[in-house]
């Protein structure tokens, strides 16, 4: 169960001593590359056939071809549970209510008298977005891929989501409808690293395309590193985590629940709260058993909440309890405390941050309007989490007159002398002579 770290009496270390402290889980992609990188491989040189044997050796589905037919997405909307349409209805007005405020526009600086620089924000043309379906089928996620891959202005989209021995092969039916819903027709029945292939590589009927995005569990998150660079990722969105700063307002039934929420993702999941509370630190502790034995995945829970990658850390004060969530950069960073949006407004690192009692985790899995593709792993330190502008290049339009060319001639002379490139001086001073 949970580790319990008392870093109270002394000074903080330095933040590489304190992340070294504090638990996580050992997830080592590079280790696990080496059974991700012939994989890929494989889809790269055998295409559709390498996916058919893949897919039944880790999936346990047999099928001639990965692409969903659309009479199987018309009828998972149709036979959808009204009250989960109606949830995913509510959740994609919500994502998309606060993602159409992140369109850009189009910004035109005049540097001078003649000349102008115009960034101008243009979609990527083709996305593959991935959406797990291992241990659970996270429908939720087309909502989060697909909205902004929308609003950005994508023009050619497709999903890949694994197969489910139960439902024929096709993938979880609400993962279905909810792409039926967004009007998303190209759709794909394969999973993890191998998808990323497919996408990366193009197989079957599936086209390469220019970016992936969406969450996965290391597998996934490997290939997306392999990959990388042929074509965009969005983060590393890998294994689930929270962090939860609390001090003695926090409600332990509350704080135990959440860890917990985080914890019944993945058994490589972290769940970790930071307290200036000895009182709900012990409480805390005393109450997870309970709640876990009374859940579903207790099993997967127990294992991500083993004391190696999940905890309870002890800090003297807030100042301290901030320097420790700042040092473990969480996914998700929930503050409950005294005053929380005045901490929150402190914090540094975090993919995402849900401020006071009334803002848990799980509503931002699904419905508070905010995205939940978010990086993971510490990456929080210099990723954000997948939005519009993930799919949307800024590229410079540069335009001079001869003037104005002609006044900045002298400084580029200077510079590319400098840098011993004769020819770029030229380049401007041919213009001149005339
Ligand atoms: P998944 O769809 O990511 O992975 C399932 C696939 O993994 C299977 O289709 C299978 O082909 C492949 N696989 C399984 N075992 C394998 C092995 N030994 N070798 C190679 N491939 C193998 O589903 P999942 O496993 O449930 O993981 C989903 C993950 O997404 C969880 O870790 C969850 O925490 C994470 N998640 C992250 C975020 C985020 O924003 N960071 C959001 C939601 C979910």
């Amino acid at each position: 169960m949970l580790a319990r770290i008392d870093l109270r009496g002394n000074a903080l270390p330095g933040v590489r001593e304190l992340t070294g402290l504090l638990p996580r889980a050992a997830t080592d992609i590079d280790s696990v590359l080496a059974t991700v990188r012939p994989l890929c491989e494989d889809v790269r040189v055998r295409g559709a056939q390498a996916v058919r044997e893949i897919t039944a050796r880790l999936d346990g589905v047999d099928a001639e071809d990965f692409a969903v037919p659309q009479e199987a997405l018309d009828r998972a909307l149709a036979e959808c549970d009204p009250t989960l349409r109606a949830a995913l209805e509510e959740a994609i007005s919500r994502v998309q209510r606060v993602h159409a405020d992140q369109r850009r526009t189009d910004v035109t600086t005049q540097v001078v008298r003649g000349g102008t620089v115009t960034e101008r924000w243009l979609p990527v043309r083709r996305v593959g977005l991935y959406v797990p379906g291992g241990l659970a089928p996270l429908l939720s996620s087309v909502v989060m891929n697909v909205v902004p891959a929308q609003i950005a202005g994508v023009e050619s989209i497709a999903v890949a989501s694994p197969p489910q021995r139960d439902h024929g092969g096709l993938p979880d039916p609400g993962v279905l409808a909810a792409c039926a819903l967004l009007g998303v027709t190209e759709v794909y029945a394969v999973g993890g690293a191998q998808a990323i292939a497919v996408f990366g590589y193009g197989a079957g009927s599936c086209e390469p395309v220019d970016m992936v995005t969406g969450p996965g569990n290391v597998y996934v998150t490997a290939a997306k590193r392999l990959l990388r660079g042929m074509i965009g990722i969005d983060s590393e969105a890998g294994p689930t985590e929270v962090a939860i700063l609390a001090d003695d307002t926090a409600d332990p039934a509350h704080v135990a629940a959440d860890l917990i929420s985080q914890a019944e993702h993945d058994p490589l999941a972290g769940a970790v709260l930071v307290t200036t509370s000895e009182e709900l630190a012990d409480a805390v502790l005393a109450l997870v058993p309970g709640q876990v034995a009374a859940t579903k995945h207790s099993d997967r829970i127990t294992t991500a909440l083993d004391g190696t990658q999940s905890g309870v850390v002890l800090v003297d004060d807030l100042e301290d309890g901030l320097r420790v969530v700042d040092a473990y950069a969480a996914e998700h960073l929930e503050i409950q405390t005294r005053n929380p949006r005045e901490i929150a407004d402190r914090v540094r690192n975090a993919g995402a941050i849900f401020v006071g009692a009334w803002s848990p985790v799980s509503l931002g899995d699904y419905a508070a309007g905010s995205n939940h593709v978010l990086p993971t792993g510490g990456c929080a330190r210099h990723q954000s989490g997948l939005s519009v502008q993930s799919f949307l290049r800024g590229i410079h339009v540069v335009e001079y007159d001869e003037q104005a060319l002609a006044e900045v001639a002298p400084h580029i002379d200077a510079l590319a002398g400098a840098e011993d490139l004769p020819a770029h001086a030229a380049a401007v001073r041919i213009r001149q002579t005339r």
